[in-house]
């Protein structure tokens, strides 16, 4: 299979050094295995863009001289793609709506993990737990209890206990913003990806999204 690897900054500012690593590794992986290198802007969360800062990553990448592939993908342009993907995930019968909020499941948990991610304790499997919930609500994928292995060329093999650290996790936020996980999965297999190369901050993201796939 060729090589289709790929840079998914998110606008949320400049492009910060720890990007730019990312972007020169996945770059010169594509490169040197003779394949494609996709640019792709991650502008899903209005909140969080800030305006002129795609523009801003775009100029900075061609001024170092990286050369992409193809046009730019913007995800704000694929929502119809995301609401599709969540449509046969409701079809499969595999999410559910989640009428918690976050400071319910912080008190349920006793104490808070700042920063931490917060396994979900599936109050919401069977039916949202208000009687009354207040729409919208958030939609979960229900995780099997079933281990994940994520091979990774630095890092080596990995068993990911999903299900046990995270649980059902969110693919639509309660503000319907379709979230990271369902998107760069989406984008992953629209792009035709075959290698991803990203900051170690988001190894722990890379199971949620096997699933998904
Ligand atoms: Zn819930």
């Amino acid at each position: 299979m060729p090589y289709r690897g790929r840079f998914a900054p998110s606008p949320s500012g400049h492009l910060h050094f720890g990007s730019l690593v990312a972007a020169t590794a996945s770059y010169l992986s594509a490169r040197q295995a003779g394949g494609d290198w996709l640019l792709r802007i991650e502008d899903l969360d209005p909140p969080r863009t800030v305006p002129g800062s795609a523009e801003q990553i775009v100029t900075t990448l061609e001024a170092l001289g990286f050369e992409w592939n193809g046009s730019i993908l913007y995800q704000s342009t694929r929502v119809e793609a995301y609401q599709a993907a969540l449509t046969r995930l409701l079809d499969l019968g595999l999410v559910y709506p989640c009428s918690c909020s976050r400071s319910e499941l912080l008190s349920a948990q006793g104490a808070s993990k700042p920063g931490g991610t917060l396994r979900y304790p599936g109050f919401c499997r069977h039916g949202p737990r208000q009687r009354f919930p207040v729409e919208p609500m958030a939609i979960r994928l229900r995780v099997e209890p079933i281990p994940i292995p994520v091979e990774d060329q630095i890092q080596g093999i990995r068993i990911f206990d999903v299900a046990g650290k995270v649980g059902d996790f969110v693919i639509r936020r309660r503000d319907r913003l379709y979230a990271y996980q369902l998107a760069v999965t989406v984008d992953d297999a629209a792009q035709g990806i075959t290698h991803v190369v990203r900051g170690i901050d988001l190894w722990d993201s890379t199971p949620r999204q096997m699933i998904l796939q």
